[in-house]
């Protein structure tokens, strides 16, 4: 197995470098440099530059509007927006609805919809869990009755990240309440105007407000809002699942992450030498980077492999990237409190985003956001599947246990 690049893919990546630093507004690039939470005009406007650009859904089929990258190039892509650090593409419309609508929905449903996620006309959320139904998705009580041309849905969502912005949720729904329960649950696209959903923010460990409860009580969907046939919405959904997993690693993530770090340990003093020449400081620094490489290499495995992919199907390797992805970005923002130290202390829940992030913070300016990242990066080994999960994954997949 071939991991170096070309000279036209290292080419391709200074194009991409080049574009991020010149086209990317410099207020959004500081928010992130400096952990700060992004508003939804920042992504908005982010999204609309790369779509001008004709790069706003890159993995999609040129048809589409994708860009007939290949593998290493859409790899190239996501780890120099990482680098930069530029905001991700909003995932709930360009890696999973889009995608899904692309694979198994009506050509109505491609043409009104797709152009929209492109260029974020549209915010679309994820009604997948459910009280009682994450891990154990299948177990999904939220129903929905055929009445004419209508689904009357009825039920309630969990967890909704950003549902505060959203104008289209796309829904797991049981419709056949009979049948086995990965048979009866069809796939729904729901306008979030529509009478009879309620919208309610959980207020997370950070003081954050990015997830939320959505009710719906005899919400009314049209029945050309269902993609794919009724009762087939699992396989659709297992098909969006196995594509959230892959973005998860966020090596380039981890990596700007890390060069923070390094930056701040150096300017940190502890006794009469910077923290970053601390022997203790540096040991858990190097064990994060050695595991950091070694990720990199595996992503690089599995990008070289689906050089020579045929078909569709998620790698079973992508939740190995899961897994690791998540405890390293964990692992930075120990180290990132570890740097800040008695000034982690004073973080303040009860304010919300938007007023937290401008708050004079007590201790130095870069100080912070380091504790609310902290807690937020909790959920990274949460969401998109548990850890846990993913091991029963490779478990089962990669080792026939
Ligand atoms: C910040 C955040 C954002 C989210 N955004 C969305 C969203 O936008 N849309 C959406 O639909 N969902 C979203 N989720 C929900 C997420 O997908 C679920 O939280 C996740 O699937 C786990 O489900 P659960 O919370 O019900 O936990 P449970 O499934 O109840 O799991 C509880 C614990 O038991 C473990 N466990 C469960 N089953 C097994 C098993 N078979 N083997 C071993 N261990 C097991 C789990 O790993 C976990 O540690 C989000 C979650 C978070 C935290």
């Amino acid at each position: 197995m071939d991991l170096r690049f070309t000279t036209e893919e290292l080419a391709f990546r200074d194009e991409v470098r080049a574009f991020f630093r010149s086209a990317l507004p410099a207020s959004i690039r500081d928010k992130l440099l400096a952990n700060k939470g992004l508003a939804k005009n920042d992504i908005v406007t982010w999204q609309r530059i790369l779509n001008k650009k004709g790069w706003a859904v890159a993995n999609w089929p040129v048809e589409w509007g994708g860009t007939g990258w290949t593998p290493v190039q859409q790899y190239m892509f996501q780890e120099e927006l990482q680098l930069t650090p530029a905001p991700q593409p909003l995932g709930f419309g360009v890696t999973m609805v889009g995608p899904v609508m692309i694979a198994f929905g009506s050509e109505e449903q491609k043409k009104r919809f797709l152009p929209r996620i492109a260029n974020l006309d549209d915010w679309w959320c994820q009604g997948f869990s459910e009280p009682g139904a994450g891990s154990d998705l299948a177990s999904l009580r939220t129903s929905a009755k055929r009445d004419g041309d209508h689904y009357v849905v009825n039920g309630q969502k969990t967890w909704t990240t950003l549902a505060q912005h959203a104008d289209w949720i796309f829904c797991l729904v049981r419709t056949d309440p009979q049948a086995k329960k990965q048979e009866g649950i069809s796939f729904l696209l729901i306008d979030m105007k529509t009478p009879g959903i309620t919208v309610r923010p959980i207020v997370t460990i950070d003081g954050g407000r990015e997830v939320n409860e959505v009710f719906f009580d005899d919400v009314a969907v049209p029945a050309e809002n269902l993609v794919g046939e009724e009762n087939k919405g699992w396989d659709y959904a297992k098909y969006l699942l196995g594509r959230e997993r892959t973005g998860i690693a966020r090596v380039g993530f981890s990596k700007e992450r890390v060069r923070r770090i390094k930056e701040l340990a150096a300017a940190e003093r502890v006794g009469d030498k910077p923290l970053l020449e601390d022997e203790r400081f540096r040991e858990k620094l190097a064990a994060v980077e050695v595991e950091l490489k070694a990720l990199e290499m595996t992503q690089l495995r599995v990008v070289a492999a689906e050089r020579n992919r045929v078909g569709n199907k998620p790698d079973p390797a992508s939740s190995i990237l899961k897994i690791k992805g998540s405890e390293i970005q964990q692992a930075t923002t120990e180290l990132l409190l570890e740097i800040v130290g008695p000034y982690a202390l004073p973080y303040q829940p009860e304010h919300d985003e938007e007023e937290r992030w401008n708050e004079p913070p007590i201790g130095p300016e870069w100080a912070g956001p380091i504790a609310p990242t902290y807690f937020n990066t909790r959920k990274v080994s949460i969401y998109g599947g548990t850890n846990e999960i993913q091991k029963n994954i490779i478990a089962k997949a990669i080792l026939g246990l």
